[in-house]
Order: C-alpha cells, then structure tokens, then sequence
C-alpha cells in the first residue's frame, strides 16, 4: 500500500498524447514523489478546468488548441502569459488556480545554454502561439526580434502586440542580417522532409526549432551541414516541462533524467 494519498497531475489535450506522462512521471520518480502524472483527451475545456477544481489535480498542462480558451476559467493569470495571450500551466496551489506559460522560459533557457540572447538579432519565423512565446522570451532577453510569417496579417499583429519588428513573408528572411534564427512554425513537426528555412542558412548563424519530432529535424540537418550550432525543440520542450515541474513539486526538476525519458518516448513513438 502507498504511505500517502497520490498527488494527481496531468494534460487536458485535444487528443491524448504520451510524451508528457512520461516526462513527468520520470520526473516525480526520481525525486521520490508520491505523484502521478495521466493524460485527459477532453473535448470541453471549460469543463476540463471545472474538474481540476473538483478533483484537487495539483497540476495541469494545457496543450493546444485549449490554451487561450482556459485563460478567463482562471483565478489568475501570471504576467507573462497574460501578454503572450496563451497558458500551457495551471497550477493548484490550495484551490486557488494560477495560469503560467511555461513554453517561453523553455524557449529562452534552451537558447541560453549556447549563446547571450542581450542585443542579438533574432529572426522568429511564424506568428502562432509557439511564436508568440519565443518572441516574447527573447525581447524579455533584450534581443532584437523580427518576425516573419506566410500570412502577414498574424505576422502583423503578433510584431505589434508584443513589440517586434515585422519582417514579411520568410522569402524575405536575408541570414547576413540576423545572429539567430527560430523556426516557430507547425513546419517540419512530424514532417522529416520539410524544411522552412531551405536553401537560406549561413554558417554564422544559430539555427533553433521548436518542432520536436524528429529530434533532428530537415532544417536543424542543414544547418549543422553548414556548420551553424544548433538549438533542438526538445531542449525547448524538456525546459519547459522543467518549469512546470518547478510550479508543481516546488522542488529542482531532474532535466537529465527528463530528457532521456523524453527521447526514449520520441524514439518508442519512431520519429
Ligand atoms: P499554430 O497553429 O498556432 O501556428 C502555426 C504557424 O505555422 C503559423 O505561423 C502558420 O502560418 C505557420 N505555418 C503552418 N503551416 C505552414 C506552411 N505550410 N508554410 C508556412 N508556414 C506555415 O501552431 P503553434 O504555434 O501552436 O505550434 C507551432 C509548432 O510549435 C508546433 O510544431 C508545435 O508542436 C511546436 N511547439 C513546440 C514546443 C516545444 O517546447 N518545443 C512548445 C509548443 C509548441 P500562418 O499564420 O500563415 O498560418
């Protein structure tokens, strides 16, 4: 028998999806926690977060396309999710339900771990809600961001909401002009041959995707082809999930054990 009542955490999704569960449950075991971590397929969000309430979940991540949708069910709402308009996190802390965007600070520790992002010029190609976390976590890392994106309307407003530059469609992303550049779009997830970026890297450059399957996407291959260092969207992905290890436990989250659990279930899932 357990020596104490489980803590629940877990995902509402759209459609369930086991790389977090084992993220975290690899997580929760090597610190000792009597913690279980369940992905929820849900169709009604706003229900989703009724049973958080119901049920005592500790923690719960939010995947799309639920994460602006359960921002008003909240009691509050954390600064920087508040600007970049999305919540991934919601932490339960005695009832009262906090709404945080943990994909930003995934974003800006990643990237932090192979350059200083203070001054860079950093090109984020795409203007939907990875993008807009990326974007934000770089200007709050005093960089100098231009967005690019196929519809310039997104690309647009997103620029002006958050206070980048606005750059246009990805034709017009010239590498001589940029340190760093992102692939913040859904291009090359799932997708082993498509590549955002093709044909335009240079070797200067730091070429980062957020795209996380495979773990070695077209346009990261390119890029260390040419020689650029490279920032994978696992590291991104397994930052994040540090994050809300942090918010949820209170306690140091164990990224190396985090990261081969991550890569075992990428691996598992053969892409
Ligand atoms: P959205 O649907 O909100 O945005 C998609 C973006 O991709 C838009 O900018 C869209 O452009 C662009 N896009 C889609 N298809 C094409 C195409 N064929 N050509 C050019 N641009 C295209 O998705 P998200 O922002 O939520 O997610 C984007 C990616 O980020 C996903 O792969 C997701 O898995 C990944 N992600 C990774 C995380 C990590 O930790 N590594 C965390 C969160 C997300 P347009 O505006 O013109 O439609």
């Amino acid at each position: 028998m357990p020596q104490s009542l489980p803590t629940l955490c877990g995902s509402i999704m759209g459609s369930p999806f086991s790389l977090s569960a084992k993220i975290h449950n690899a997580a929760y075991a090597a610190l000792g926690l009597d913690y279980t971590f369940v992905c929820f397929g849900i169709e009604d969000p706003v229900a989703g977060v009724a049973a958080i309430r119901t049920l005592g979940v500790r923690g719960m991540n939010v995947s799309m396309p639920y994460k602006t949708v359960v921002m008003e069910h909240l009691d509050a709402i954390d600064e920087s999710a508040l600007v970049i308009g999305a919540v991934n996190t919601i932490n339960n802390v005695d009832g009262v339900l906090t709404g945080y965007n943990t994909d930003y600070l995934g974003a800006v520790r990643a990237l932090q771990e192979v350059c200083e992002l203070n001054k860079k010029r950093v090109a984020v190609i795409g203007a939907g809600g990875a993008a807009r976390a990326v974007v934000y976590g770089c200007l709050q890392a005093a960089a100098r961001v231009t967005v690019f994106n196929r519809s310039s309307e997104r690309g647009k407003v997103l620029s002006s909401d958050l206070g980048a530059h606005w750059g246009g469609g990805v034709e017009t992303f010239a590498a001589q002009d940029f340190d760093i550049v992102i692939n913040a779009t859904s291009v090359g997830f799932k997708q082993p041959d498509s590549n955002p970026l093709d044909g335009l890297l240079a070797s200067h450059l730091i070429v980062m995707d957020v795209a996380f399957m495979p773990v070695r996407t077209a346009l990261l291959l390119q890029a260390a082809e040419l020689g650029c260092r490279t920032v994978s969207g696992t590291r991104m992905l397994v930052h994040q999930a540090c994050r809300q290890i942090e918010l949820y436990t209170g306690m140091e989250a164990p990224i190396d054990i985090m990261e081969q659990a991550m890569l075992e279930e990428i691996q598992r899932l053969n892409l």
